[in-house]
């Protein structure tokens, strides 16, 4: 194989590479605030549970002394009727302690549904204490990983730019300006010509150029004539031998 050709399958292994960590890098923030949103979320539905919650205490508070207040009221109007001397008099009493009656068991009626609220509320309390732990601890996971992994990363577009400048170095001006001008148009500039087609494009070679193309002897480089993409051939691929991605690229490391 046509030697800057090896490099140049070598060079955009290292362009991939280094646009998937200028990838990861950005989205590694982004993995924290997802989590920090989580958590703030699960805060907010324990805060919720929580009021709502006392809500419920402070208006049966109320109720139990409304209550109380009534059969106070009730117990006066009973030593009213001991006393009571006309029909009018004893009717309106009566009238009155029914009122006050009826109020109690309004209220208690209110309380039991207070009580019901309050036991879904502490199921929703509970669910949040859950939610806040899990998301507290996912949080610190996630600051942990995005950290390392922008160290990591970091270090990596490193090592792949030292790759890149060496091998950019040691190819001819004339393929690294094809290389160039094709992968910033369409991502890759190198494409594997397989079963008489580009990778890349998928368009066919036609039969006399590709007899061409794969040559052993051929150390020209040939561009797809659909994408204008670099071609390489491995012949390994049509062999009945293991392949491993990166192996035709051995040479030029
Ligand atoms: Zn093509």
């Amino acid at each position: 194989m046509n030697a800057d050709l090896e490099r140049l399958i070598a060079l955009q292994q290292q362009d991939l590479e280094g646009k998937r960590l200028r990838a990861e890098l950005v989205e590694a923030p982004k993995w924290v605030a997802a989590a920090e949103a989580a958590l703030k979320k699960a805060q907010t539905a324990l805060a919720a549970a929580e009021a709502a919650l006392k809500k419920e205490e402070v208006l049966r508070r109320s109720q139990e002394s409304d209550v109380l207040d009534r059969r106070g009221k009730i117990a006066r109007l009973s030593k009213q009727m001991e006393t009571a001397t006309s029909a009018a008099q004893i009717s309106a009493l009566e009238h009155e302690i029914t009122f006050a009656t009826d109020a109690i068991g309004k209220l208690e009626d209110e309380e039991i549904e207070s009580m019901e609220r309050t036991e879904t509320q502490d199921t929703a309390r509970a669910a949040a204490v859950i939610a806040v732990a899990e998301t507290t601890g996912k949080l610190a996971s996630e600051r942990e990983r995005a950290a390392k992994t922008t160290a990591v990363d970091t270090e990596a577009v490193k090592v792949v730019e030292g790759e890149r400048t060496r091998l950019r170095a040691e190819i001819a001006e004339q393929w690294l300006s094809v290389y160039d001008r094709v992968s910033k148009a369409k991502g890759t500039g190198v494409s594997e010509g397989v079963d008489h087609k580009c990778s890349a494009c998928q368009m066919m070679v036609r039969p006399q150029r590709w007899n061409d193309f794969t040559d052993p002897a051929n150390e020209t480089i040939f561009t797809c004539e659909s994408c204008g993409r670099l071609l390489y051939w491995d012949p390994r691929r049509d062999a009945p031998v293991d392949w491993k991605p990166g192996q035709v690229t051995g040479r030029a490391q």
